[in-house]
């Protein structure tokens, strides 16, 4: 797996997408050409890569769990829909989300619905179509499944999201143990079991966990997954009988900055041995479907995002590369995503080869200084038309980022599967909203 180190594993990044000629290229096919035939500023996807990821991890947790894709990380039906061939179930947390998981070819008991917020219109939306569980995080939220489960006389299967107390896991403190809006805490688990059982309409099929995102660690992914499986035994012995299902949650990282490495599934696998040892000897939850719901492992790898220079520029000693992509297609690259250091991610040029790099800084064309897409990069001397590519670009890329701010039209995104090449979103469809079909009343208008 590469490490990120300077300018050489932006490279061994670029490479694991191929090459043709000496150039960057996808399934195949250089970047070039899609760039003229597709326009730029561009969002690239590799359908092989993502099934890679898939199968990869499939093997790596097979006996412990299953695997739903967190369908925020990239909510393109198209993207979803390699996963769901190849066997993953989807973890949604919006009724529009709900509609492209189903437009991605997901049956409704295979789709999960999580979120600290979700609206009474878009819960009776999804409960009146069909879920395969709702993981609840409020006590109105309890209040108002019931509600509308016993409106429609249907039994709703819920699950309990789970907010874990602090437990050190190797030195690191990963595992939640604040204040947090997502779940209950841990410390009154019992007594919200007390809550939802009372509800005849509410069928607690199981709990959820999910910590934190971009674990790179997999020791301390794997002492995670052992609380949670600790507290679904603690869960079912209060319930007094067995869980139907574990979620714990998903959070597994990819490298992106600088001395980051791969995520080590071969020690991931090693490590939850002890975990399927464990389920198997625990009567209560031997029998449970568990599950993980990662996003960012399955397609972030497999994503990169295309823009075009239109200046190279001086300003007193420092080089400057102007490009037509930016934050607002690409929040997280430019750093402004909630990260506490702004670090680059993997940057090169379609067309490398053979030519010496120099440092410069990337930024797009938005009238601000937060429209900086890398600080330190190594690229050719590149000229105007010609092409930078930002790799690990695959998850929290378009719908993560501000689309609307300086009015630039939305970038198109491309499928490449083997040779295939499939326009997933024209440029410029962004704009147009999405409306809940025969959708509750306020609030149906989601875009
Ligand atoms: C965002 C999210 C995920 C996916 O997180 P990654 O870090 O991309 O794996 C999984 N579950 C829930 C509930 C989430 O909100």
């Amino acid at each position: 797996m590469p490490q990120i180190d300077g300018r050489s594993s932006s490279q061994d990044l670029a490479d694991l997408f191929g090459s043709h000629e000496g150039d960057l290229a996808i399934g195949g096919i250089p970047l070039t050409n899609l760039a003229e035939q597709f326009g730029t500023p561009l969002y690239v996807y590799d359908a092989e890569r993502i099934r890679g990821a898939y199968r990869h991890l499939s093997e790596t947790v097979a006996g412990l769990a299953g695997i739903y894709y967190s369908i925020k990380a990239n909510p393109n039906p198209a993207i979803a829909h390699v996963l769901v061939e190849e066997g993953a179930g989807l973890e949604i947390a919006s009724a529009a989300e709900y509609i492209a998981a189903r437009a991605a070819g997901a049956q409704p008991k295979r789709i999960l619905f999580a979120g600290p917020g979700k609206r009474p219109d878009e819960l009776a939306y999804v409960i009146e179509r069909g879920i395969g569980e709702i993981h609840l995080e409020s006590h109105e939220e309890i209040a108002r499944v019931a509600a509308i489960g016993q409106g429609l006389g249907v039994e709703v299967p819920v699950a309990l999201r789970i907010n874990p107390s602090a437990t050190a896991q190797g030195g690191a403190m990963r595992m939640g143990g604040k204040p947090s809006p997502f779940g209950f805490d841990e410390e009154g688990l019992e007594a919200v079991i007390d809550v939802v059982s009372a509800h005849p309409s509410l069928r607690l099929a199981g709990i959820h966990l999910f910590v934190g995102t971009q674990i790179l660690d997999a020791d301390v992914l794997a002492g995670q997954w052992a609380h949670g499986l600790r507290l679904a035994v603690r869960a079912a012995q209060h319930l007094g009988r067995p869980l139907d299902t574990i979620d714990l949650g998903g959070g597994l990282g990819i490298p992106y900055f600088q001395g980051e490495t791969a995520l080590d599934l071969q020690r991931l696998g090693e490590r939850i041995q002890d975990l399927r040892t464990f389920v198997r000897n625990q009567p209560l939850i031997r029998d449970a479907a568990v599950v993980i719901e990662p996003g960012r492992f399955l397609v972030g790898p497999a994503g990169l995002y295309a823009g075009q220079v239109l200046a190279s520029k001086i300003s007193r000693g420092t080089r400057f590369l102007v490009i037509d992509g930016g934050m607002h297609h690409h929040l997280a690259a430019s750093g402004n995503l909630g990260q506490v250091i702004k670090r680059d991610y993997p940057v090169v040029a379609a067309t490398s080869r053979g030519r010496e790099t120099s440092p410069c800084i990337v930024v797009g064309p938005l009238c601000t200084p937060l429209d900086t897409l890398a600080r330190q990069a190594m690229l050719p001397d590149l000229r105007a038309g010609e092409l930078v590519a930002i790799l690990q670009s695959g998850a929290y890329g378009l719908t993560a980022s501000p689309i609307g701010f300086l009015s630039h039209p939305s970038p198109a995104e491309v499928l490449v599967d083997g040779g295939r090449i499939s326009l997933i979103r024209a440029r410029g469809s962004f704009e147009a909203p999405i409306t809940l079909p025969g959708g509750g009343g306020q609030g149906s208008h989601v875009g």
